[in-house]
């Protein structure tokens, strides 16, 4: 079996495809309790660029150099037991590898209900949820809100634009880089505005937008993008912490534009999915509603085969992706 495994630690945390490799390794043994599974799709993630450091805060473990990385992923089981029988598709957190050995507690299976099974790691997978709970959670989404979510044609973005307008928002605004992913989010995800922040200015764009402000900012980016929400949101205005792209740059802006906060009652929720697990069935059920009824559209960009999974994770870091970013393995 093979897995791709980290060879080095990326000098200044910009990672290149040379700090990878993949690897011949025995297809591991399985132990009582474990199931072995073939790996179908693999999650492409942004938090895995602060896991190649050792320093940067990061909401899991560092991957180890010499060691094969992990991820969520997606497989079918082809040794089993009683409880997860051969056959069973099952997500876990043993990707970046063709084959794992997963400790049946570990393992979630996953009753696909007639949905493609890479939605299962996307918009039915940690992406949607983590838009979901955002919106509910962390900005308290409410009805007749006005909305703007940045990485908007990414996998999280694209999912909390549709779901926000799907949990009542009056309108939705988008930010993207580049002026084919700004069109996609109002030609085809039904955003009633989508920015291009690299033909101007997302402050500017943002005010030109939504003259009378916004009320919910779903944050992916951090950096200027934080800075123009805080500048575009109304009194008692909320945000939801979601991820922070952009951040780290030499030119990161001023922490003094948090001063909006206290002028304009603004309410800034930082949030980490796995702590929602008790909304999964809710969500679940919802989202397979939305896309069975058509109201949801699941963009992904899938890359095949595990030689192509770091270019998959380089392309998305620079934006190459719409939708959900996979590496398929079938
Ligand atoms: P995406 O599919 O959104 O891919 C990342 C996108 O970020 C790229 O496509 C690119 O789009 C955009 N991007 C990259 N650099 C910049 C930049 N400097 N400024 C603005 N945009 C940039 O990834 P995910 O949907 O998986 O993740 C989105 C966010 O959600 C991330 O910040 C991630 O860390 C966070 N997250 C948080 C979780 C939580 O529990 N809090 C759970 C999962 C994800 P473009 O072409 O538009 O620039």
């Amino acid at each position: 079996t093979r897995a791709v495994y980290l060879r080095e630690r990326p000098p200044g945390g910009e990672p290149r495809p040379e700090h990878f490799e993949v690897r011949d390794a025995p297809v591991p043994e399985r132990a009582e309790g474990q199931l072995l599974v073939r790996n179908l799709f693999m999650s492409v993630d942004p938090s895995m660029r602060g896991r190649l450091a050792t320093s940067e805060l990061h909401y899991t473990t560092n991957f180890q150099v010499d060691e094969p990385l992990d991820g969520s992923a997606l497989g079918i089981v082809v040794e089993g037991n009683r409880e997860v029988p051969v056959g069973s598709y099952v997500r876990h957190r043993l990707g970046w590898r063709d084959h794992a050995v997963v400790d049946t507690a570990a393992a979630t299976v996953i009753d696909p209900r007639g949905i493609e099974l890479h939605h299962w790691l996307g918009v039915l997978g940690q992406t949607g949820f983590t838009a979901y709970a955002g919106l509910v959670r962390a900005g308290e989404i409410r009805s007749g809100d006005d909305v703007f979510v940045s990485a908007a044609a990414g996998a999280v973005g694209s999912t909390a634009g549709q779901f926000a307008k799907l949990l009542g928002a009056s309108s939705v605004i988008g930010s993207a880089g580049g002026s084919e992913k700004a069109a996609l989010l109002t030609d085809r995800l039904g955003f009633d505005a989508g920015l291009d922040y690299r033909a101007a200015p997302i402050g500017a764009a943002l005010r030109e937008a939504a003259p009378d402000g916004i009320d919910l900012y779903f944050d992916n980016v951090g950096g200027d993008h934080l800075v123009a929400a805080l500048s575009s949101l109304r009194q008692r205005g909320r945000v939801a912490l979601c991820g922070m792209i952009s951040n780290g740059g030499p030119d990161s802006p001023p922490i003094d534009h948090l001063m909006n906060c206290i002028l304009k009652r603004i309410t800034i929720r930082g949030f980490i999915v796995r702590d929602h697990e008790d909304l999964r069935p809710e969500f679940e059920d919802r989202v397979a509603g939305w896309l069975a009824a058509g109201d949801l559209v699941a963009e992904s960009t899938i890359y095949d085969g595990l030689d192509n999974a770091v270019d998959a994770f380089l392309s998305m870091l620079g934006g190459g992706n719409v939708g959900k970013m996979l590496v398929g393995l079938a």
